[in-house]
């Protein structure tokens, strides 16, 4: 019998041991990796970006190819691949249609960055308006632009200083959305917050997820000129909302002139127009990114047709130069061509209820494992997307989910799935399903996952 059972009903102990032979496990199986990260001195914390720092045995792998579900490092072990760069890659790595849209954009027609329309951003526009519902569109760079860019066209709009986030939120580098609510009940700079412009309570505010009375009190104060949400939280885990939240912050909203942002970034993975088509939601504005593109840079915001033409009436604010919205590549021709064959040929109507249908397997497969070792986690599925979660019942808010990471137990499964070729979100125990993604592809990841808890349990 283990002695030292912890939370999580772990055996703090042995996980320390089996951590780090996997670790030691890990270093042995990727060499050339290691070698390409001491190698790295020039780049600023030795990665191109500084998050690819998050990984569970010290140095990241380095990418040889990948293709649909499947990734093979520079060592040569091969992948299947949940973690899709986190939502960039949910239309799989390389979808051939949007190859071949890109390809004959920058090889045939040529034109890569231009500062002109293509004919192709309107069909995009209004597939989007097909599946989003509303009506009038433009383009950024990524998810966290649009994010930024709303906000600006929100404030203006209501002449309103400040934005509503959900505690434990996440919408990109944006500076409103670093906001938590303290141990205190009180709102607060959320941890780690990197040079912040100003207190993050002058410019924001913040409620629980799932909380209608937390945010009545907060719109209250009539300051507030957007609430930005994901309709289900994804990046504390995953935070389903309770029957009657969503229709709450609707009425509550337009009971206090405050627009309504629904951030689809990652709730994409809900159906072909998010969650908000898949749960009949009515935001003013929808932003999005990643996904959208196949791979390829882009983000994208959708308004309602009242909010455009709010905007559109407004001559004192300066749209078309130096104003604060829009950047130079953003609908560039080649995040355009990619993002018009994601739409129309990769992610269709079709392909997210396959994706949906092995989510399902996935989700359902891994209940049964986390039941039968009677641990006290829960399972959450979001369409195409499944997260577990080390505690149960699943977390209300982003407070109670931030409250059950554990961050060792974490870095375990992760570092025990990639040394048997199963890739995971690593900021996650997130598993992210795309239209290649197979229930032989689940079965080999529940076959590595209970094999992890087995040892552990043992
Ligand atoms: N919104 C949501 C909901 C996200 O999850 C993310 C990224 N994880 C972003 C926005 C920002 O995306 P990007 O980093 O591509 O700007």
């Amino acid at each position: 019998m283990p002695t030292d059972f912890e939370a999580g009903g772990v055996d703090r102990e042995r996980l320390g041991r089996l951590l780090e032979r996997e670790r030691a496990a890990f270093v042995a199986r990727h060499p050339r990796s290691a070698a390409a990260y001491d190698r790295a001195e020039h780049l600023f914390g030795k990665v191109p970006m500084t998050w690819m720092n998050k990984n569970a045995a010290g140095f990241p792998v380095y990418v040889e190819r990948a293709r649909g579900a499947r990734l093979t490092d520079i060592d040569g072990n091969d992948y299947v691949d949940f973690c899709l760069g986190d939502t960039g890659a949910m239309a799989g790595h390389s979808p051939a249609p949007v190859v071949a849209a890109v390809t004959r954009r920058l090889a045939e027609l040529g034109g890569a960055s231009t500062m002109l329309p293509t004919e192709e951003a309107a069909t995009v526009g209004a597939e989007l308006s097909r599946r989003f519902g509303l009506p009038a569109w433009s383009f950024t760079l990524t998810a966290t632009d649009a994010n930024r860019w709303a906000i600006r066209l929100l404030r203006a709009v209501t002449g309103r200083p400040r934005i509503l986030v959900n505690s434990y939120c996440y919408h990109g580098s944006v500076d409103e959305s670093l906001i938590v609510v303290g141990p205190d009940g009180r709102p607060r700079s959320r941890e780690g917050n990197v040079g912040a412009p100003c207190d993050v309570t002058v410019t924001s505010r913040v409620a629980e997820f799932n909380d209608l009375d937390g945010l009545a009190r907060e719109l209250a104060h009539g300051d507030v000129a957007a609430v930005l949400m994901e309709p289900a939280l994804t990046n504390i885990g995953i935070v389903l909302p309770e029957p009657g939240y969503l229709d709450g912050v609707r009425a509550l909203t337009r009971q206090h002139g405050t627009y309504l942002i629904n951030d689809e970034t990652h709730t994409f993975s809900a159906g072909p127009g998010g969650a908000t088509a898949a749960w009949g939601l009515a935001p003013d504005v929808v932003t999005i990114g990643k996904a959208i593109g196949g791979g390829v840079p882009v983000g994208a915001y959708g308004l309602s047709a009242e909010l455009a033409a709010a905007l559109t009436g407004r001559p004192d604010l300066d749209l078309v130069d130096m104003g604060g919205v829009g950047g130079t590549l953003a609908g560039n021709p080649v995040s355009i061509a990619a993002t018009a064959a994601t739409l129309r040929e990769v992610l269709t109507d079709d392909a997210f209820a396959g994706m949906i249908d092995v989510a399902t397997v996935f989700a359902d497969g891994i209940r049964k494992i986390i039941d039968g070792c009677a641990l006290p986690w829960s399972v959450s599925q979001l369409g195409a997307r499944v997260e577990y979660r080390f505690a149960a019942p699943a977390p209300r808010t982003g407070t109670e989910s931030a409250g059950c990471a554990d961050p060792g137990l974490e870095d375990y499964l992760h570092v025990y799935l990639i040394n048997r070729g199963v890739l995971m979100t690593p900021f996650h125990n997130m598993a992210l399903m795309c239209p290649q993604t197979t229930v032989e592809d689940v079965a080999r990841h529940h076959e590595v996952f209970a094999d992890a808890l087995g040892e552990l349990l043992r």
